[in-house]
This record gives C-alpha cells, structure tokens and sequence, in this order.
C-alpha cells in the first residue's frame, strides 16, 4: 500500500510517519508513503496556494489548480491511486472504512487547510472522508489516522497478524478486559480464569466480557455485531441484572 499525502506542511508528518509501526510496516516492504507538497505546484513565484474566497467572507480558501495538479502528480504514470479529499463534511471514518481502504494498493489523501478547499477540488477525488463531527484546522491529522488505522490492516504491517483480528470492531464488538503482570495490583487481582491455562474458558470469558462491555458503552453496536445463540442468552442475562454492568 502506497500512501501520498497532499499537504501544504509536510513537516507535519515527518516525525509519525519515522515511527514505530509504520516505519516497521516500510521496512518490511507492506507499506510506503509519498508527501507532496502543494506549494511546488503554485503557479507564481510567490508559490500562492490559497486566495479570498469569491462572494466575500472569512479566510482563505486552497486554490484549484496547484491542489489539483498535486493530487494528478501521485503515482502519474502509473495506476491511477483511490483519491481521497479529508473534509468535515465527508462520510464519517469507521472500522468498515478502514478494512475496505486496506484492500486498495494506493491511496491519495488531500489535506485541507485555512476555510477549507476550492469546491471544484470534489469532481477530482473519489470520496470524501471526515474523521468525525468535529473542525480540525487542517486535514493532516485526518489523514495521520486514516494512515495508522489503514496501515495496521495491511498484511505485513503489524508484526502478529492475529493483534488486528482480536480489536475493538474487528468482530462488531468492544474488546475483552486485557492484563499483564502482576498478577495482583493495591489489591485488584487479575481475573482467576486467566491464569487457569484453560484456553477454552478462556476464550468464553473474553467473549462474555466482550460482550459485557459493549452492552455497557455502545450498545447500538449489538445491533450489527455477529451473535450467536450463546451470546444472545448471555446478554438477556446481562439486562435482567439491569445492563452491562451487572
Ligand atoms: N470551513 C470548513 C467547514 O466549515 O467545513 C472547515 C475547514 S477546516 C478549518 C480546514 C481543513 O481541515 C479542511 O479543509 C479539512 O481538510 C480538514 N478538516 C477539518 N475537520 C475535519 C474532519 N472532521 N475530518 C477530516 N478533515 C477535517
């Protein structure tokens, strides 16, 4: 998976994107990123990228054509990368998201800046993504989470396969309690059953608990997780106790 990164500050990614998983994930081939940088697209000597929005109003807003040509320059000549404009008013990212981004062989990720992007930016890229209903004051962040939660996805990127299978959304729910030593901490010990060595009773209290905690913090998840007859009893248990925390 190729990353290319359209950006007017590509600082910003210098430190994250030299560290730990991902510079892993580049060594060992999986993954690989591209910043570009807007400003070498300006078309004046001035390297103007932005200008005062048409129709009056606050701020400034990115230009078509440097962000345009920057986005074409990814991977010119060869296959033509899944463009992706980092915009608030994008479909929210999500788990889902991620595993189908993870398929492709190369992404572009369009970073906004000041007010936001010249509106003819849109018929260039294929979808438009936002983070959540919230304003960031660039779209660097956004594509910093897109590329860590797509990049651990990708075969070769996380050491052990199996860590990305066993998370949070991967099954539809919340992840069981995790532990290390010791075994007991200022008097909380460490369930019995994981000391047990019983991989089966294991496997069913990770499932239970996991099953316990979604109900408690995001019980609409349920709705779409995959469940089985075992988990739907345990769950009619869980409520007449009166909900997850029972
Ligand atoms: N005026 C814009 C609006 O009201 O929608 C907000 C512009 S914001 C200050 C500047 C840039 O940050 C955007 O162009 C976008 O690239 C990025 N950005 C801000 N919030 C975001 C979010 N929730 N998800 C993804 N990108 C975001």
């Amino acid at each position: 998976m190729h990353f290319h990164v359209v950006t007017l500050f590509p600082e910003f990614f210098t430190s994250p994107l030299s560290s730990t998983m991902l510079d892993k994930g580049r060594e060992r081939g999986a993954i690989d990123f591209s910043v570009i940088d807007v400003r070498d697209f300006a078309h004046d000597r001035h390297r103007v990228t932005d200008d005062t929005p048409y129709g009056g109003g606050q701020g400034m807003v990115m230009k078509v054509g440097p962000l345009v040509e920057a986005i074409e320059s990814a991977a010119a000549g060869g296959a033509r990368p899944r463009r992706i404009l980092l915009t608030p008013r994008g479909r929210v990212f999500d788990g889902e998201q991620a595993e189908r981004l993870a398929s492709e062989s190369a992404l572009v990720l369009v970073c906004g800046r000041y007010e936001g992007v010249d509106e003819r930016v849109s018929a260039v890229v294929d979808e438009e993504i936002s983070i959540g209903d919230f304003v960031l004051s660039g779209g660097e962040p956004a594509a910093l989470i897109v590329i860590d939660a797509v990049s651990r996805l990708v075969p070769g990127v996380l050491g052990c396969a199996q860590s990305a299978a066993e998370e949070s959304f991967s099954d539809g729910l919340l992840e069981f309690p995790q532990y290390t030593r010791p075994a007991e901490y200022r008097g909380v010990a460490v369930p019995e059953v994981l000391l047990s060595g019983d991989h089966g009773k294991i496997a069913r209290w990770r499932r239970r608990e996991a099953l316990r905690r979604t109900l408690e913090w995001r019980p609409e998840l349920l709705e779409r997780a995959d469940l089985d007859d075992d988990d739907r009893r345990w769950l009619e248990e869980l409520r007449g106790r009166g909900g997850g925390d029972g």
